[in-house]
């Protein structure tokens, strides 16, 4: 009995997907999913179900009650909602061996049967795949290293993980630490099931290795999509292909060209007979020819722009990927590309940025645990990665810092692993906005990673001890509760006589109970109101300024910010104390 997936009867039916999963839930039939197969019988049912209550437009509160839930778009802050549907920008991840290279290279030599043997793909990092005209930009460096560093600046040029397990091995330890960053970047995940061409492949065991994952397959009633394939034979690629359309679909991916341009360099190198490189994806706006650019602390004009398949291009569009040739220096991956106006302004920005970066003052590598407090004072989150010489101790060390219960800040284990902390550790700290923790329990950071730290201002914390371990997080999470303070009362004066000034106006007081200090504040209040709090601008003694003034005296006080004090206000002098967590 063949069985069709939703997706290709909503296409028959030449509807989208979404619009079709919506209006079958409409019609009664809610929870599909666009990658759900039927039977006949279903699909039958659903086709006459369909065609019978005619295809509606779908209300629009409808259309926002029942997206599927694996797919339903979320909210990023980089978010494009106007403009065209654009192509997805999909990465490859995965364990070591489990065929990324081969996939990436069967996605793209699928497209190339018709050019030129050769010298087709030279430089460009990314290149376009097409599925009925539809299209997919695929990143071509695999691995969640290129992935995060990629991401290590703040600038996300993803749009879909490929996570790729290799049917007769399972889930591996990189591919949980794949999981991890696919998370952390919080974009939405296809999982490839490879090499199902083989006599020990075991799709079963993958699914089951999955659901511990907390990733439980579609088949299984979970909202992970799978796809079996098998990357060196080509099997299933279109099917992949067209997982790949369908979450973009769902995810509403749009770009509009006359935006100011987003980009973001996913390569960059020197060119013997270039000059700087970069290669780019264009997220929204469009680059063209000519256009006057900065990137990272570089800048230029555009010599020219160069496609996946070796073309010199005048523009491009969002979702597309590009070589821009004519910068200056060769910028970091992952900072992103700016159009600006004119080339003396492009150049000063770059300085000013290069400078910036130099002066130590601003560099994040002289980041301190302190300044880390400082920063984390105005967030609730801190987020850590752990790493430990064993599961066992992993384990332990998790249950300790779940355990712990400073205010409302809330912890968040980014990734866990076995072994000493590595590069791709720092990557995925420096790639979070906010406080992150990278914290080894009984392992070292091996040598790149302490310099990699270093660099990105990574704040690495290494322990023997699960008691030192864990008092450092708690003071950091205590660090960063919004301090609580509480008023020590000094004095009260009466006001006497008002002078004004040229910058304002002065209260003469009588300071009646205890005394007043410089640095006190003060509270006016007339006739029992509370007029006025905040702090003391000035305090005179005759002509001088002093810095206290005891019971029994009289002064001369200007409060900041209040002008309005007349003749007997009362004022109240306090300091404010922060009380300890
Ligand atoms: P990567 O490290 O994830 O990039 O893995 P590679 O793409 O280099 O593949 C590792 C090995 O697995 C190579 O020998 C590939 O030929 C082989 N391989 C990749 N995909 C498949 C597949 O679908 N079926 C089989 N039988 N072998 C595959």
């Amino acid at each position: 009995m063949t069985r069709r997936r939703i997706y290709e009867i909503a296409r028959e039916l030449d509807v989208t997907s979404k619009e079709f999963v919506t209006r079958l839930g409409e019609l009664g039939m809610p929870g599909l999913k666009a990658s759900n197969t039927v039977d006949e019988e279903e699909y039958a049912l659903i086709v006459n179900l369909y065609t019978d209550e005619g295809a509606a437009e779908p209300t629009a509160e409808a259309a926002e009650e029942a997206p599927p839930a694996e797919v339903r778009p979320r909210e990023r802050r980089t978010r494009v909602t106007t403009g065209d549907p654009r192509a997805p920008v999909v990465s490859v991840l995965g364990h070591i061996d489990h065929g990324k290279t081969t996939l990436l290279d069967a996605l793209r030599s699928s497209q190339l049967v018709e050019k030129e043997a050769g010298g087709i793909t030279q430089g460009v990092a990314a290149y376009q795949v097409d599925l009925r005209g539809q299209k997919i930009t695929v990143i071509d460096t695999p691995g969640h290293k290129a992935f995060t560093g990629m991401r290590a600046r703040g600038a996300q040029a993803t749009d879909i993980a490929i996570l790729v397990v290799a049917a007769d091995d399972g889930v591996m330890a990189q591919t949980v630490e794949a999981i991890d960053h696919i998370r952390a970047a919080d974009i939405p995940m296809i999982v490839a099931v490879n090499k199902i061409d083989k006599a020990n492949a075991d799709v079963d065991r993958v699914m089951g290795d999955l659901a511990k994952q907390g990733l439980t397959p579609e088949a299984w009633g979970g909202d992970t999509v799978t796809v079996p394939i098998s990357a060196l034979n080509g099997e299933n690629l279109e099917e992949l292909m067209e997982m790949i359309l369908l979450v973009a679909e769902m995810e509403d991916l749009r770009g509009d060209p006359d935006a100011a341009l987003e980009a973001v360099i996913i390569e960059s190198h020197l060119s013997a007979g270039r000059g700087p490189v970069a290669s780019v994806v264009v997220r929204n706006g469009t680059l063209r020819e000519k256009d006057i650019i900065v990137a990272d602390q570089t800048y230029g004009r555009v010599k020219a722009l160069i496609d996946g398949s070796g073309t010199r291009c005048a523009e491009a569009t969002p979702g597309t990927a590009v070589e821009v040739l004519g910068l200056q220096e060769v910028p970091a991956v992952g900072s992103t590309l700016e159009v600006l106006s004119k080339i003396n302004e492009a150049k000063r920005l770059a300085e000013r940025r290069r400078s910036e970066a130099e002066s130590p003052r601003r560099s994040r590598a002289q980041l301190s645990v302190e300044d880390l407090f400082k920063e984390a004072q105005e967030e609730e989150k801190l987020r850590l990665i752990l790493k430990a010489g064993s599961t066992g101790a992993l384990e332990a060390v998790r249950r300790e810092i779940e355990a712990l219960q400073v205010g409302e800040i809330e912890k968040e284990i980014l990734l866990t692993g076995v072994g000493a902390v590595s590069e791709s550790d720092i990557l995925l700290a420096s790639s979070v906005s906010g406080p992150c923790l990278v914290v080894g329990f009984g392992v070292k950071a091996d040598g790149k990673a302490t310099q990699l730290a270093d660099r990105n201002g990574v704040i690495v914390m290494t322990y023997e001890i699960i008691y030192d371990l864990i008092e450092q997080i708690e003071g950091t999470l205590k660090r960063m509760l919004a301090p609580e303070f509480r008023e020590v009362s000094l004095g009260t004066a009466e006001v006497r006589d008002i002078f004004k000034i040229p910058v304002g106006v002065v209260a003469g007081c009588y300071i009646a109970e205890g005394r007043v200090q410089r640095s006190a504040k003060a509270r006016l209040l007339r006739d029992g109101e509370e007029l006025f709090v905040g702090e003391i601008a000035s305090l005179r003694r005759f002509e001088d300024d002093v810095r206290e003034v005891q019971s029994g005296r009289e002064c001369g006080i200007r409060l900041a910010e209040f002008d309005d004090v007349q003749i007997g206000d009362r004022l109240e002098f306090f300091l404010l104390e922060e009380v300890p967590a």
